[in-house]
C-alpha cells in the first residue's frame, strides 16, 4: 500500500535508465566473477586451509606467501581459506590481515576469518577464563575486530573453559562445574561473541566447530543443545589421529560418525569436517580421516593447517603394506603433479597426500546416497559408555547417533549414556508395544537396575565378572577369540529370556547377546566388555549373530573380523573399510532382490551365491552371498543391483 504510489512516480525516462542499467548487469556479474571465485576444485565437495594467527602474521612478508601459497597449491585443490586473527594472545596487525584477504581473494578463494580463544595453548590448552571481566573485554574485542574483516568467521576448538581460578569458584557457586560452565559459556556465546560481532558487521555469519571429544563437552562448557541454534552454523573436528598412541584413544570410525552425529544436531546446517595430520605413524591414517570424513557426505573438508601442509613427506610414513594395490598408495602420491600450464612438479609435502585422497574419493562420492546407520541415542551433555557408538562402528555396524529418543526402525541402539533420560523406561516400552525392537548394552542395564527395566524383563547385571575364549553363537560350533575377554556376569530367570550368544568357561557360561520378548517385540542385552576395544576380540562368528540381529532394517550386512566398517547409504550403496593391517576376505549378505555388485572404482561386476534363509535370525527371505577381499587400511565401494 505505501510502496504503489511511490512506483508511479516512476517516469518513462527512468524506467529506460534502468532497462539499461539492467542489461549490463550480467556483464557486471560476469566481470566480478572473473576476479572473484575460481571454479571449484572437485565436483563433490569444497576444500579449506585453515591458517592460524602465527602464520597469518607471517604473511607480511609477500615473497614468502607466494612461496608457501605455490606450494601448497599445486599439489591439492583449494577453494577456500580461514585467516585467523587471534590465537594465544598473538592479535594479526589489521595491515597484515587485510593484505593477507586481498592476496587470497586475488587467487580466487573464498576467505573467511577465524579465531582461537586460547591464552597459551602449549600450556594444556589455556582458554579464557570468562568469568574474568579483562578476558570478557578482550573477548569481545576480538570477535569484533575479525567482524570488521570478513562476513564469515569459524571458532578453533577452543570456545571452551576448563578455569578453575578463584573467580570460577566463586562464581560457580553452588552449581555443578557442568551446569556453570554450559550456562557461562552459552551467554558467553551470545554476549561476547555472537551479538558484538553482528552489531559490527551484520552479515557476519559465526560458525562455531566443535572438536572431536563431543562425549565431555559439557564438562567444559560446550553446549550441544543451545549452541547450533545459537550460532550460524557449526563445525566437525574430525581428527582422529592414533588409537593407541594418542592420549585421547578415538576409534578411526568416529571421523565418520561424528558428522553423522552433528548432522542430526544441526540439519543442513553443519559446514564440513576438519583433519589435522598430526599423530601419524603410517601416512594411509592421513587419507584415511579424510575419506571417512566425505563418506559422512561433510559438504567441505578443512585441512589444518597452513603450516603443516607444508611439512615434507616422511618416506617413515610409508607403511609395510604399501604396494598391494591400497586405496592410499604411497608411490603413486609420489608421481610428478601435471600443472595447468603444463609443467609438472615432484609432491614434495604432506600437502599432496590430500590431494591424491579428494581426487579418487571424488569420483565416486556423487554415486553415494544418504548414510544410514542404527540409531543410537543420546540425550544432550549425557555421559556413559563414553564412545562406545564408534567401537560399534569398527565391528562393523553402520552406526548413527541422534539426539532425541527414535520412534522408527525396527532397531536402536541404547547406550548407557541413554540413562539421562529420566522417561527412557518407558519409551522403551513404548517402541515394544508399538513393535519395534530396543537393543541395550550391558552398561546401560546396570545403570536402569531398580529404575523400573525389571518391569520388561528381570535381569541382574551382578557385580562378578567372567575371563572368556569361548563362546557359542546360536546353534552353530563353539568359537574361540585369539585373546582372553573380561565380561560382566548377567543373571536371567530361565526360559524367561533367551541367550542368543553366550560366552563360556569351565563348565558353565553367560550371555553375550541376550533376547527377552515383551508385548509386540523384543529387548536385547549386548554384553559390553570391561574393555571396550575388546569387542574387536569376539571371534568372527559372534560378531556375525550381532550384525544379523542388529542390521535387520538394513537390506545387506557381512560376515568378517572386527575393524571392519560397513557404510550404509539409501540408494542401493555402500562401502566397506578395512582398518586391518593385512587383506581380510569378508562376506556380503544381501537380501532380495540384490543379485549383482558392481565396484564403483574397478568396475567389475559381482554375481551373488544363493544363500539359505537365516533360520536362527527369524529370517524369511534368500539372501546372496558375495565374498569380497579388501586390502589393509582400504575401502571399496559398490553400488547393488
Ligand atoms: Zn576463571
Amino acid at each position: 500500500m505505501v510502496l504503489a504510489p511511490i512506483i508511479y512516480l516512476v517516469t518513462h525516462h527512468q524506467i529506460y535508465l534502468m532497462k539499461k542499467v539492467l542489461c549490463l548487469l550480467p556483464l557486471v556479474f560476469f566481470l566480478i566473477g572473473i576476479s572473484a571465485q575460481q571454479p571449484p576444485s572437485y565436483k563433490n565437495f569444497t576444500v579449506s586451509v585453515y591458517t592460524r594467527a602465527y602464520e597469518v602474521r607471517d604473511m607480511a612478508d609477500q615473497k614468502k606467501l607466494e612461496d608457501s601459497w605455490n606450494l601448497i597449491s599445486q599439489q591439492v585443490g583449494i577453494d577456500k581459506i580461514y585467516l585467523e586473527t587471534h590465537r594465544d594472545l598473538v592479535i594479526v596487525p589489521e595491515k597484515v590481515l587485510t593484505d593477507a584477504i586481498k592476496f587470497f581473494k586475488s587467487k580466487g578463494l573464498q576467505v573467511a576469518g577465524g579465531i582461537t580463544f586460547t591464552i597459551n595453548e602449549s600450556n594444556n590448552f589455556e582458554t579464557f577464563c570468562f568469568s574474568n571481566p579483562e578476558h570478557r573485554k578482550k573477548a569481545q574485542e576480538i570477535a569484533e575486530f575479525t567482524a570488521r574483516h570478513f562476513d564469515e568467521f569459524i571458532l578453533d576448538d577452543f570456545f571452551f573453559t576448563s578455569c578453575k581460578c578463584d573467580l570460577c569458584i566463586k562464581a560457580k557457586g553452588d552449581m555443578s562445574w557442568t551446569d556453570y560452565r554450559l550456562k557461562l559459556m552459552t551467554e558467553a556465546a551470545a554476549d561476547l561473541v555472537i551479538n558484538p560481532a553482528k552489531a559490527v558487521n551484520p552479515r557476519v555469519k559465526v560458525i562455531i566447530k566443535y572438536p572431536n571429544w563431543y562425549k565431555h563437552f559439557q564438562g567444559l562448557g560446550f553446549n550441544l543443545e543451545t549452541g547450533p541454534n545459537m550460532f550460524d552454523g557449526i563445525y566437525t573436528g574430525t581428527e582422529t589421529r592414533d588409537a593407541i598412541s594418542s592420549d585421547q584413544h578415538l576409534q578411526q570410525y568416529e571421523s565418520y560418525l561424528i558428522i553423522r552425529y552433528f548432522n542430526n544436531l544441526a540439519p543442513a546446517r553443519n559446514g564440513g569436517g576438519w583433519v589435522d595430520p598430526f599423530g601419524l605413524s603410517y601416512m594411509d591414517r592421513y587419507a584415511e580421516q579424510f575419506w571417512l570424513t566425505l563418506f559422512a557426505k561433510a559438504p567441505e573438508i578443512t585441512m589444518f593447517d597452513y603450516r603443516s601442509l607444508q611439512s615434507p613427506i616422511q618416506k617413515n610414513l610409508k607403511a609395510p603394506w604399501q604396494g598391494t594395490g591400497t586405496s592410499f598408495d604411497f608411490d603413486a602420491m609420489m608421481k610428478p603433479i601435471p600443472l595447468k600450464d603444463g609443467k609438472t612438479i615432484l609432491p614434495s609435502t604432506i600437502a599432496r597426500a590430500a590431494g591424491v585422497t579428494f581426487e579418487q574419493v571424488d569420483q565416486f562420492l556423487g554415486f553415494l546416497g544418504n548414510p544410514e546407520g542404527i540409531k543410537s541415542y543420546r540425550p544432550f551433555h549425557a555421559t556413559g559408555e563414553d564412545f562406545l557408538q564408534n567401537y560399534l562402528g569398527m565391528i562393523g555396524i553402520p552406526m548413527d547417533i541422534v539426539p532425541v529418543f527414535p520412534t522408527d526402525g525396527s532397531m536402536i541402539l541404547l547406550t548407557e549414556s541413554a540413562k539421562f533420560d529420566p522417561r527412557l523406561v518407558q519409551k522403551i516400552k513404548d517402541r515394544l508395544q508399538s513393535g519395534k525392537n530396543v537393543m541395550i548394552t550391558s552398561g546401560l542395564l546396570r545403570a536402569l537396575q531398580g529404575k523400573g527395566i525389571e518391569d520388561i524383563v528381570e535381569l541382574t547385571y551382578t557385580d562378578r565378572k567372567a575371563l572368556v575364549t569361548d563362546f557359542r553363537a546360536g546353534w552353530g560350533k563353539n568359537c574361540k577369540s585369539s585373546q582372553e575377554i573380561l565380561i560382566p556376569q548377567i543373571n536371567y530367570l530361565t526360559n524367561d529370556s533367551w541367550e542368543e550368544i553366550s560366552a563360556l568357561k569351565g563348565a558353565t557360561g553367560w550371555p553375550i547377546l541376550h533376547r527377552a520378548q515383551y508385548s509386540k517385540a523384543n529387548l536385547y542385552v549386548l554384553t559390553i566388555p570391561d574393555n571396550f576395544s575388546d569387542l574387536y576380540q569376539y571371534p568372527a562368528e559372534v560378531l556375525n549373530r550381532i550384525r544379523s540381529v542388529i542390521s535387520r532394517d538394513l537390506n545387506l550386512r557381512f560376515e568378517g573380523p572386527s575393524q571392519v566398517s560397513l557404510f550404509y547409504y539409501d540408494n542401493g550403496t555402500f562401502i566397506l573399510h578395512s582398518f586391518l593391517p593385512e587383506p581380510v576376505t569378508v562376506k556380503i549378505l544381501a537380501k532380495a532382490p540384490i543379485t549383482r555388485l558392481t565396484d564403483l572404482l574397478s568396475k567389475e561386476s559381482l554375481a551373488g551365491m544363493v544363500v539359505k534363509p537365516d533360520f536362527f535370525n527369524r529370517e524369511s527371505v534368500a539372501l546372496q552371498s558375495f565374498e569380497i577381499t579388501i586390502q589393509p587400511h582400504s575401502y571399496r565401494v559398490f553400488q547393488t543391483k
